[in-house]
């Protein structure tokens, strides 16, 4: 197998590098390499720049605004982003329920909402984990009632990324308590996050900033329209869901651009008469870290290079644990590069406001809180835990 790009594809890669590069707004770059939780200001705009490129959702199919692009030349727009300092565009509209409504909505749901998802002018929240349901959606306790040509919610939802950004939730309900959940007892319905009966409490996380909430529903009335596809698909449709979001959740291209920065700072740092970077230690951790970065973008690549970029559930669920684990793993390093200066200088509002202070290099606002915030990596999307036993399951029978 020939895993070398081919003329063509680094012709591509030239194309994408200098439209992105030339596109992205120097103090936006600035905020996402400090890792700062994208503003709703910064993702409308990225998204709007890429919308009228053209190159907003790549992997969406043609007739729904994708860009035709390969699998491969996806990954190289990806990184060549990343390697930019481009901000990460909203997964809940591109990457998550609008591939939901255009393989399981009604054309009526396809014309309403496909192109506000693309063009970013509609932000969207995922409803799906509740205080007992995480791991076991199954157990998911929010009630929609039937009434008349609507629906009713009443529950409470946990987690909720992005929900104080959203004008829309997809929400993951019980539609039907007299059969099992996964037998047709839940669906997804969508609506406006200003409906009455809608209260989204902010979740400030161990990183001190603001990016998931609670969502509390009461009486929530949803017309019958806007449930997702028919009635009781609502399982089939989160599973479809969840293996997309594992398969993201590999990273290699933001990873890369992580080390990169890694070794800048190691390079920049002072350490007794020399600098980090000619202590044994630190260039051992940092090699070890770019041999594994290496190993999983190559099973990602082969992947890519074998087919059509479909995966199986075990390979999705082996590249989510990797790749959030490096996530970790350089950000505890960079955090330790820098040691107390990160807390120092470590001021959510601050880093939120564009707000820099004058006397800590470019690369340590932010540092700290990554490194806090990516705990969570080996939780959402699925646990680790969960992973392996699907791991356990597919590959090993057990
Ligand atoms: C930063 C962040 C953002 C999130 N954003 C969203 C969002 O936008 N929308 C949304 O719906 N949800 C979101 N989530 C929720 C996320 O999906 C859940 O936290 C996750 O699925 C785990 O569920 P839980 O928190 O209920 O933990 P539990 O499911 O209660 O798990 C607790 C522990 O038990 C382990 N465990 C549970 N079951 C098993 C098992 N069968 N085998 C082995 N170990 C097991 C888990 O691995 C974990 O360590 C987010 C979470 C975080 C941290």
């Amino acid at each position: 197998m020939d895993l070398n790009f081919s003329g063509e594809d680094e012709a591509f890669r030239q194309e994408v590098r200098t439209f992105v590069r030339n596109s992205v707004p120097p103090d936006m770059a600035r905020r996402t390499r400090q890792g700062v939780h994208p503003s709703k200001a910064d993702l409308k705009l990225w998204n709007r720049i890429l919308y009228e490129k053209g190159w907003s959702a790549p992997h969406w199919p043609n007739e729904y605004g994708g860009t035709g692009w390969t699998p491969l030349q996806i990954y190289i727009f990806e990184e060549e982003c990343a390697a930019a300092d481009a901000p990460f565009l909203s997964y809940f509209g591109l990457r998550l329920i609008g591939p939901l409504i255009y393989t399981f909505g009604s054309d009526a749901q396809k014309q309403r909402y496909l192109d506000d998802i693309l063009s970013g002018e509609t932000f969207w929240c995922q409803g799906f984990s509740e205080p007992s349901a995480g791991s076991d959606l199954a157990a998911v306790k929010t009630t929609a009632v039937r009434d008349g040509d609507h629906y009713v919610i009443n529950g409470q939802k946990l987690w909720t990324t992005e929900a104080h950004y959203a004008d829309k939730m997809f929400c993951l309900a019980r539609t039907n308590p007299e059969v099992k959940p996964q037998k047709g007892g839940l669906s997804i319905l969508m609506f406006d996050m200003s409906a009455p009966g809608v209260t989204v409490r902010p979740i400030v996380t161990l990183d001190g900033g603001h990016s998931v909430n609670e969502v509390f529903l009461e009486n929530v009335r949803v017309p019958a329209h806007d449930l997702l596809g028919a009635e009781g698909q609502g399982w089939d449709q989160a599973k479809f869901l969840l293996s997309n979001e594992r398969v993201t959740n590999a990273q290699v291209p933001r990873s890369k651009r992580d080390l990169a920065l890694l070794k800048d700072i190691a390079a920049h740092e002072p350490a007794g008469k020399g600098m980090m970077l000619d202590l044994p230690d630190i260039r051992l951790r940092i090699a070890q870290l770019e041999i594994d970065l290496y190993g999983l973008e190559w099973s990602v690549l082969r992947e890519l290079f074998n087919g059509h970029g479909e995966r199986s559930q075990a390979s999705a669920s082996g590249l989510k644990i990797i790749g959030s684990e490096i996530q970790q793993r350089l950000a505890e390093l960079a955090a330790d590069l820098v040691g107390a200066k990160g807390l120092a200088y470590h001021d959510p509002a601050a880093e939120q406001a564009n707000d820099q202070p004058a006397d800590a290099p470019d690369y340590v606002p932010g540092l700290a809180a990554r490194q806090l915030f990516l705990r969570a990596a080996t939780i959402y999307a699925g646990t680790n835990e969960i992973q392996r036993g699907i791991i356990a399951k597919q590959v090993f029978g057990m």
